[in-house]
């Protein structure tokens, strides 16, 4: 069960400073883990967020392995009493399923949204950001950043507000490839995990995704084309998944959230950067957005430190690519019953082809080793 923290809301809202070495605009896991790592490296820090803690969020609240080593980067150590652990992934078909463990004994943790908020929240404060909670950014120039009538002066600025980043409008920053989004839900569901994997149930215009969060709680996601498919009508179309929520009460509201994979051609401009969702996206079916900006937040601190922000872009780049490629991969089998059928055969069969490909995803494997089980799942794809 994961423990309960004291309520963020009952701390005092600090002073705002008049200046600081890095403001962050948004509070969510991106912005923490900026201002987490900006911290480490003795940058003062001042983070700011419309909104009050805990933040929840339409996720589907998995931390795959590499996750974790980057939270552990940022000092932070998930224990099994704060979250629930998984140790690989599971895909399923109407019939067909193959799952894989993750690489070395590996796992992942799972956790609801708020808790993880309050856990990074503390952090932060306990390293010595400063948190302003229910302050809208209206705005930001080369000097610093406006809080409605009042200005903090900054000497990097970093965008940390989300997918619909206002920062990447103000520094017009939003040039890039137009994305195909997709419509996500999340609920929860009280039911004992029937599973130790995080699985990705294939329908003919969906995914569900579920993902044990407790002992006696199932984070479950759907995400479609469709924007009409809300989570109840989508597991419909997923009878395995349906039949193991048959009896289970629902604990949380439904929420909802845009996914994809979504690039922008540059990251940064002046002393401006952006980080997470702002930065660019990948679909959800990848379980790695928080991820990748906890690993981008490790990335940003170092190059404000040195001052080349164009280092960070390189290697925001170098992050995107692993989980964008496998999002892509993927969703290839998105609306292809056909080959989606053929490929889970293929999962099924040569159970070696799927456990690289889930020690790929989680960036335990090079890509150029897995040139035989690309050919394997060829063959095995024409032939079945
Ligand atoms: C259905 C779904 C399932 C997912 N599943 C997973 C998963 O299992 N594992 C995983 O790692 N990732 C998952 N993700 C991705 C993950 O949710 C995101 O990558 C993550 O929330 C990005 O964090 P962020 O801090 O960049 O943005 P956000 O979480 O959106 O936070 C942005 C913050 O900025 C604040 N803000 C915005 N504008 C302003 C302003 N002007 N002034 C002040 N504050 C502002 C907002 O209030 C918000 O708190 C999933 C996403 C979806 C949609």
């Amino acid at each position: 069960m994961a423990k309960e923290r004291a309520n963020p809301n009952e701390k005092m809202t600090p002073d705002l400073p008049s200046a600081t070495d890095v403001f962050v605009v948004g509070g969510g896991p991106a912005g923490l883990a900026a201002a987490i790592a900006a911290r480490q490296r003795g940058f003062e820090v001042v983070v700011a967020d419309g909104m009050q803690p805990p933040i929840d969020k339409a996720c589907g609240e998995g931390l795959m392995p590499d996750a974790l080593e980057a939270l552990a980067q940022l000092g932070i150590r998930l224990s099994t009493d704060e979250a629930h652990p998984f140790c690989g992934i599971r895909f399923l078909g109407s019939s067909l399923s193959a799952d894989a463990d993750f690489p070395f004994r590996g796992r992942g943790l799972a956790l609801r949204r708020p808790s993880l908020h309050c856990i990074l929240l503390e952090h932060a404060a306990r390293l010595g950001a400063t948190l302003l909670w229910g302050t809208a950014i209206t705005g930001i120039s080369r000097e610093g950043v406006h809080l409605g009538q009042r200005f903090v002066r900054a000497r990097w600025i970093i965008g940390a507000d989300g997918a619909n980043s206002r920062v990447r409008q103000w520094v017009a920053l939003n040039a890039g490839p137009r994305p195909r989004l997709r419509y996500a839900f999340r609920r929860h569901y009280r039911v004992a995990p029937w599973t130790d994997h995080m699985e990705v149930y294939w329908g003919l215009h969906c995914q569900g995704y579920a993902t044990a969060v407790s002992n006696d709680q199932v984070c479950v996601a759907l995400a479609s084309h469709d924007p009409a498919l809300r989570l109840e009508t989508g597991l419909h179309t997923l009878p395995r998944l349906s039949a193991r929520l048959r009896d289970a009460a629902t604990v949380s509201t439904e929420r909802g959230a845009l996914t994809g994979n979504r690039r922008f051609a540059r990251i940064w401009r002046g002393n401006v950067a952006l980080i997470g969702d702002a930065s660019g996206t990948v679909d959800a079916i990848t379980g790695e957005g928080m991820g990748l900006a906890f690993r981008q937040a490790v990335a940003l601190a170092k190059c404000l430190q040195s001052g080349n922000l164009a280092n960070y872009q390189a290697e925001h780049r170098r992050l995107m690519l692993r989980p964008w490629w496998m999002a892509r991969l993927m969703l290839t089998l998105d609306g292809r019953p056909a080959l989606q059928h053929r490929t889970l055969q293929v999962f099924q069969e040569h159970p070696e082809v799927f456990r690289r490909l889930v020690a790929l995803h989680v960036g335990a494997l090079p890509p150029t080793r897995l040139l035989w089980d690309g050919l394997t799942l060829g063959w095995g794809l024409l032939t079945a």
